[in-house]
């Protein structure tokens, strides 16, 4: 297996024009914290964007920051914190920044903070044949062409390697506390996620419910109240988000329309959802268990890919296939980058 580590975008065009040339299949991969997530994908060759990990521009007062796609979580995080500012996505501090918006990693925060996708404004992409493209524009108004940067969301390194991004950033919260309900269950989730105005989040477990709440202190009380009205509830100084089942070999991360969610996990014994959201993420002990769990997510218009350990994306239908194959021609016309790691190929 040939690595490659460019030290700049120029690097990258030159190694992906040279990869397509020859036919070199290529894995881009990042801080490495996500790469189970997609099909197996035989390469010949991968691409570190690491050393790609410039700042590029950052001016608090913007609520805008510029980095090279290859800049870790915890770098970003450590900037923006000195303007007293965050990239809400809550991924592991290893992780990168390009790799966090190709994997289409779920914010927890999502009630509270938005989609990880609307933060990106402008983004900088080498195709898979090497032309470096990019996509809107730091300025709204600016914005013309196509929403490229919102197509390479998710993409798993399959459309190219994202190489710079501009991120709409966010004040940190003047206040925050984590509450702990010890009953669980979605529809209690449900009962407080009703009851306490914008929560961060609302996570429900088979037998515990965490509500994270982010804002001004005096809003912070008057949620507590809120969710003291449903259940009893405890503060925790647990760190917040903390990691779903890091022992187990193989997690989903499922999808559904969020009234579903709660006919999703009947009868499931380990979940973490996010209701109001319809994301949960489930263990299993292997493929088999995923499998038959995929065919209910199924029935209610849901997916549960495997975002550790073998299962891949699962064999449901592809969305508007003759688009995707239409795209991925546009974007790596030699087909070489993580040739069926996703749906489209
Ligand atoms: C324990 C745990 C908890 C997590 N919790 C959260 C969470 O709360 N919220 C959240 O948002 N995420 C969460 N994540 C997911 C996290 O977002 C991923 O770790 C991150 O998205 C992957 O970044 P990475 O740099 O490690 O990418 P990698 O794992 O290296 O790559 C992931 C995918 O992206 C592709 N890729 C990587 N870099 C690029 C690039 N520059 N251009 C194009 N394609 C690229 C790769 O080919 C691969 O398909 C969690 C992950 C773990 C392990």
């Amino acid at each position: 297996m040939d690595l490659i580590h460019p030290h700049s975008k120029r690097g990258v065009v030159d190694a992906l024009r040279a990869a397509s040339s020859a036919g070199t299949r290529v894995l881009i991969v990042g801080g490495r914290q996500h790469i189970d997530k997609g099909n197996v994908s035989e390469v010949d060759a991968e691409l570190w964007t690491t050393l790609l990990d410039d700042r590029v521009a950052y001016d608090p007062a913007e609520m805008l920051c510029v980095v090279e796609a290859g800049m870790r979580i915890h770098d970003l995080t450590s900037m923006l914190a000195q303007g007293g500012q965050e990239w809400p996505v809550d991924a592991p501090g290893d992780a990168t920044v390009g790799g966090v918006i190709a994997s289409g990693a779920a914010t927890i925060r999502q009630l509270r903070v938005g989609t990880m996708r609307d933060t990106i404004v402008e983004m900088e992409v080498v195709t898979g044949d090497g032309r470096l493209v990019k996509s809107g524009a730091r300025t709204v108004k600016n914005v013309t062409g196509y929403d490229v940067h919102r197509l390479l969301t998710s993409s798993l390194g399959t459309l190219g390697a994202i190489v710079q991004v501009a991120l709409k950033v966010r004040p940190l919260p003047k206040a925050a506390r984590t509450l702990v309900a010890h009953e669980g269950g979605v529809e209690l989730g449900r009962r407080l996620l009703d009851a306490v105005p914008l929560p961060a989040a609302v996570l429900a477990e088979p037998d515990r419910i965490v509500v994270r709440l982010e804002g001004w202190p005096e809003e912070i009380e008057e949620q507590t109240a809120a969710a003291r009205s449903v259940t009893a509830v405890d503060e925790t100084d647990a760190p917040f988000p903390e990691v779903s089942f890091p022992e187990a070999t193989i997690v989903a991360e499922a999808a559904v329309t969020p009234s579903r969610l709660g006919a999703l996990l009947a009868g499931v014994d380990r979940y973490r959802g996010i209701v109001g959201v319809g994301i949960a993420w489930l263990p299993f002990e292997d493929e088999g268990a995923l499998t038959a769990f995929r065919a209910c997510a199924a029935e209610l218009g849901g997916i549960a890919p495997a975002i550790r350990g073998p299962g891949g994306l699962g064999d449901g239908a592809v969305p508007a296939p003759e688009v995707q194959r239409r795209i991925r021609a546009a974007m790596d016309p030699a087909g070489i980058l993580a040739p069926g790691r996703a749906w489209s190929a």
